[in-house]
This record gives C-alpha cells, structure tokens and sequence, in this order.
C-alpha cells in the first residue's frame, strides 16, 4: 500500500481498471501537444466548512458529475495552478518549486474567498499522482508532465451573496511537449489597447479562472492583427506594460557584460509568476542587474528604436522563456533588434531548462524529487 499521509489524512489509493497499455501511453506520448492527453489518474480532496479537508483520494481520470446549480458554474468561484514534472537524465522525477505554487495556491484563495489548502496535502497530491502515473512523464527533449492543480465552489444553489461552503480540489496531470510549436521561435505580440485584463483591487495578482475568460476576447484580437499573442497594459492610464498572455515580461537595455534587465514590479494587476521570480534571483548570479521597475509604451518603442532595448522576452512553467521579436499595437510596429532571439534570452533559457531538467547542480533547493 502506497498510500500517503499528510494533515493527519491518508490519499486513499483507487487504482484504475482501465490503464493505458505500455504502448497506447507511447503513442499518446509520441506527440502529446500542450493539454489535450492526460494522465490515468487523477487526485481529489472535498472541502466542507465546518468539517474541513476530508476524502483525499487517486481514482481513475474521468468527468466529475456536477449538478446544474453548482456555485462554481455561476460566479465562477475557481483557481488552478500549473507546474510540470520533469525527467532527470538518471530517469528519476522532479517538480520545480512546487512549494512556491502551493503558496500562490493559497493567496489565490484567500482573494476569491476560498478555503486554504495546507501545504503538505497539496504536495502530498503532487506525490501520489507522480508515485501511480510517474511512466506518463515523457522522455524527449523540452517535454514534461504538465500538472494542474485547481479547486472550485461546490454548494449547489444560486444565492449570490456569499461564498460557496463547499469545495472540490482537484489534481490531474497532461504530458506536454514544447508549449509554441516550432522551438524557441520569436513572437510577435500585440498591446491591447481596447481590453484591460486588471484593475487596481480587482483579481490580477489571483490565478483566478475569470481573468482567462475575460483575455480570450483580446488575444483573439491579437490574433486578427498576425500577432501571437496579447500584451496587457494597466487599467488606469493604459500606458504601463503588464504582463503578456500567460507569460510574464522581461526587457534587456544594452549588451554584453553592461546589459541590464527589468521586469515590470509587481503592482497588483499582474500574476506574480514562479518562472519571473527564478529569474531575478538567476540574473544576478549570471553577473547581471536586474531591477523590478515600469516601463511604459513610448518608452519600450523608443528604446527599441534608439537600439538601447536589445531584447525583450517573456517567461512563464508552460513556454519556459520565449523571445518577443516584434511588436505591433494600432500605432504601428517595430521589431526588437534584428527580430531574433538574443543572448541574454537564450543564455537564462539554457540556465533554468538545465536546473528543470536536473542537468546543473541544484543551489537553490528549488528541485524537489519524488
Ligand atoms: N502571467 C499569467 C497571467 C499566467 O497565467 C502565468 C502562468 N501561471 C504567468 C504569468 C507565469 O507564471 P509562472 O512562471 O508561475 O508559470
């Protein structure tokens, strides 16, 4: 028996009946793409005020029935996480700063009035699935196993004036191959100028179902315009640069040994990412500045021109670190440097894909191994 205890609660293991074969997991792992191919199993925990946390359990993956009045299907009381196990060259697993996630898990709860789950029973989750379904993490270059944690409203009524008394969290896991098919090719994005994705004292800083909702109009829009995808700026005076999809912003000013790098602070609109804080705690290490500041429009544009800004690229789990090559807004367009991926780009690339993938000495305690 391999079940697990963690708050005083024991994952109840309910093994699937129906398996995937060694060889219908290899063809689905042949090539999985990004969030369609999942896992066999699947983890739940049933949250019930008064009660607390109870039923943590790994059952076989499969439609959660749900009654057409549960509260999460009307007021859109929801948040995920997303984080990725990895295959080490000596073919163990890992997961990387899956305590960070399980704490912006948390601050995300807080925001939508959610209940906490407590940390050791979010990574115990992680654990158990990893332990049953660990031949679903792929082997192939810059492929992982996808994993999402989410949790969601579960009374069943429609009152709206108070949070739901009951949740579900649930875990599943998708193997995932490179996020933007075609490797590390340059993006072309688009600043939104019609559609604000944050508002001071809104839901930004909360990984929060709603703010996806609300971004597929503009990335659409992104779309229309040829470009990849969508950048935010801030609700106030639509001048400050946000974040860029689901990926947050980095600027490079100068070259070589003097480049010098930002990212937009923190000011509460943007979702404060994993892949971002590794990053400024990397760039010095690498002999780098680095600085939490903003940059507004005007200024990105007359950078890029004056040639000051040399590179521009964006960092998030699922893409990892991907270039901005040009960048278009109703004003016109303008291409960052020649359009192509710049070395500072590629070098934090190369650095944080090789702690991920467990091929460069560990400092941090940032890998965590099943
Ligand atoms: N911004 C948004 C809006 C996101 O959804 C994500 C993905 N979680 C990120 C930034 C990057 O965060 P992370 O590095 O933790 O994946």
């Amino acid at each position: 028996d391999s079940s697990t205890t963690t708050s005083g609660l024991t994952f109840d293991i309910r093994l699937s009946s129906q398996r995937k074969t060694p060889q219908e997991r290899a063809e689905l792992l042949d090539s999985p793409g990004f969030g369609t191919v999942f896992t066999d199993h699947m983890v739940t925990i049933r949250y019930a005020e008064g009660k607390g946390w109870y039923d943590p359990r790994l059952e076989a993956y499969g439609p959660i029935t749900l009654d057409p009045a549960t509260a999460a299907l009307h007021y859109a009381q929801e948040i995920f996480e997303g984080l990725k196990a990895y295959r080490h060259p000596d073919g163990s697993v890992a997961t990387f700063r899956p305590d960070a996630n399980a704490a912006r898990f948390n601050r995300s709860a807080r925001r939508m009035a959610m209940p906490e789950l407590p940390e050791d029973l979010f990574l115990g989750a992680i654990s158990t699935l990893l332990e049953h379904d660990s031949e679903w993490v792929p082997t192939q270059e810059n492929s992982s196993l996808y994993l999402r944690p989410f949790m969601f409203a579960t009374d069943v009524g429609l009152g709206v004036n108070n949070p739901s008394r009951s949740y579900l969290f649930v875990l599943i896991a998708s193997p995932s191959g490179a996020y933007f098919s075609g490797g590390v090719r340059p993006v072309t994005v688009w600043l939104s100028e019609d559609y604000t994705r944050a508002a001071p004292g809104g839901t930004g800083e909360a990984k929060f179902a709603g703010n996806y909702a609300a971004s597929f109009l503009a990335q659409a829009q992104a779309v229309e315009q040829g470009c990849d995808q969508v950048v935010w700026l801030d609700a106030v005076e639509h001048r400050w640069v946000e974040e860029m999809g689901g990926m947050n912003l980095f600027f490079v000013f100068g070259s070589g040994d003097s480049a010098r790098v930002l990212t937009p602070a923190l000011t509460g609109t943007l979702l404060p990412g994993i892949t971002r804080d590794s990053l400024l705690k990397l760039i010095p290490e690498l002999g780098f500045q680095v600085e939490e500041g903003r940059l507004s429009i005007d200024q990105w544009r007359s950078a890029a021109e004056s040639g000051e800004l040399t590179e521009v690229f964006a960092c998030g789990t699922a893409a990892v670190i991907t270039p901005v090559g040009h960048v278009k807004s109703s004003h016109g367009e303008y291409a960052i440097g020649d359009g192509s991926p710049g070395p500072m780009t590629m070098l934090l690339r190369d650095e944080l894909v090789a702690l991920q993938y467990g091929t460069r000495a560990d400092t941090h305690g940032w890998v965590h191994r099943i």
